[in-house]
């Protein structure tokens, strides 16, 4: 048997003709850039998120620098976020000259650890970016009461996030990723829980004058067409694009209860296995399993072993941020957050999508006791 570690092409055979039929729809009527199926995507989103607006742009990696921008993260000025996520979620803040201000992870959730944000909070501050990673939201209750109390801009990267929803202690309702903060952005790259045929991204807020601004900065800037308010970006989602995912947005609820069932049987067969850590799942929220993640005694060799029995596995993330050659000129060494490093060296991420079958899943998990029985 071969377990990829991801696959779209499952999905596509199930649903052939319906994406073909969206593709098609898109080629006959020739509006490549900002079609109807773009505005469309739009509501949908809106109505599936309860954000106010939504505005698309081409990827997850430019919504962040969009906003980043638009927050007025630069200039000197100081973002608190989290070492231990993808490049993209601190490239945005360093790109327009601010200063990433990183603070170590929880050991149980791998998102940033709310209690230690308030030490680095100081007159320079200008933003908190909580990074929603794997399957679970950071601790938005304390985010947000420390951003309104301190006056701080708070924008989430909820790229990994769709479909998770915060409760919390002080509210009745369950919010969705995203729309909690000032500002909120999705990515819809293939293998996302939302993920597409290229890559996509949106970007959400329930502030009428930030997404005023989206609209312009993904068209340089332009109020009006060649009317240049701002420096923009040329940062558009492909109708192609809207048109595929609005077929999957569709059946997003079904893929995330699967997304569940498969992390449940993950659970059910790991459980007992002494060499390995499911992740705990912290606060009054929704997860979604966009990755399964163990952490793993021995992990380098368990990747390899399972490698060599056709299971494809990945490592998120293999290096934190604060350890990269481009974040050098921040001073930062070895030890500066233990947390993030050590978790770097233990994190597993094993196969999970919508399409996967308990047989598959069977047999990774005996694959992976098999391994720690030598
Ligand atoms: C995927 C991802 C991004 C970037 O999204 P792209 O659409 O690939 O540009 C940003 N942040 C996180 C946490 C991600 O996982």
């Amino acid at each position: 048997m071969e377990v990829k570690f991801f696959t779209p092409t499952r999905e596509y055979a199930e649903k052939k003709d319906e994406f073909d039929k969206a593709i098609q729809s898109v080629l006959n009527s020739g509006n490549f850039i900002m079609g109807r199926q773009v505005t469309d995507f739009e509501d949908a989103i809106k109505e599936y998120t309860g954000a106010k607006y939504a505005v698309s742009v081409a990827s997850g990696t430019d919504a962040l620098v969009i906003t980043s921008d638009i927050l007025g993260f630069k200039n000197g000025r100081e973002v608190i976020t989290s070492p231990f996520t993808f490049l993209a979620s601190t490239s945005c803040i360093a790109k327009g000259c601010a200063k990433p201000v990183f603070v170590d992870i929880d050991e149980d959730t791998f998102n940033i650890d709310a209690e230690k944000i308030e030490e680095k909070i100081n007159a320079n501050t200008v933003g908190i970016l909580p990074i929603h990673l794997f399957s679970q939201m950071s601790n938005m209750d304390k985010i947000m009461d420390l951003a309104s109390r301190n006056h701080l801009r708070v924008l989430e990267d909820a790229a990994e996030a769709f479909g998770m929803k915060w409760k919390g202690k002080n509210s009745a309702l369950y919010r969705h990723s995203g729309t909690i903060g000032d500002m909120g952005i999705f990515s819809f790259f293939p293998t996302k829980t939302l993920g597409g045929y290229g890559d996509g991204g949106m970007i959400v807020t329930n502030d009428a004058r930030l997404a005023e601004m989206a609209k312009m900065f993904r068209v340089h800037g332009a109020s009006k067409k060649y009317h240049y308010d701002y420096l923009g970006y040329n940062s558009r989602l492909d109708t192609i694009q809207a048109a595929v995912l609005s077929v999957k947005l569709k059946y997003i609820d079904e893929a995330i209860e699967k997304r569940a069932k498969v992390s449940d049987w993950y659970k059910e067969r790991l459980n007992d296995c002494d060499y390995i850590k499911i992740p705990d799942i912290k606060g009054e929220q929704k997860p979604v399993y966009y990755v399964f993640n163990i952490l793993a005694q021995n992990r380098d060799e368990l990747a390899a072993y399972l490698k060599q029995n056709n299971i494809g596995t990945s490592i998120y993330y293999p290096i934190p941020l604060h350890l990269q050659k481009c974040f050098d000129y921040l001073g930062h060494k070895k030890g500066d957050f233990p947390v993030a490093e050590k978790v770097s060296k233990e994190i597993l991420a094993l196969p999970i999508y919508p399409e996967i079958t308990e047989d598959e899943v069977d047999f990774v998990c005996t694959a992976i006791k098999n391994f720690y029985k030598k």
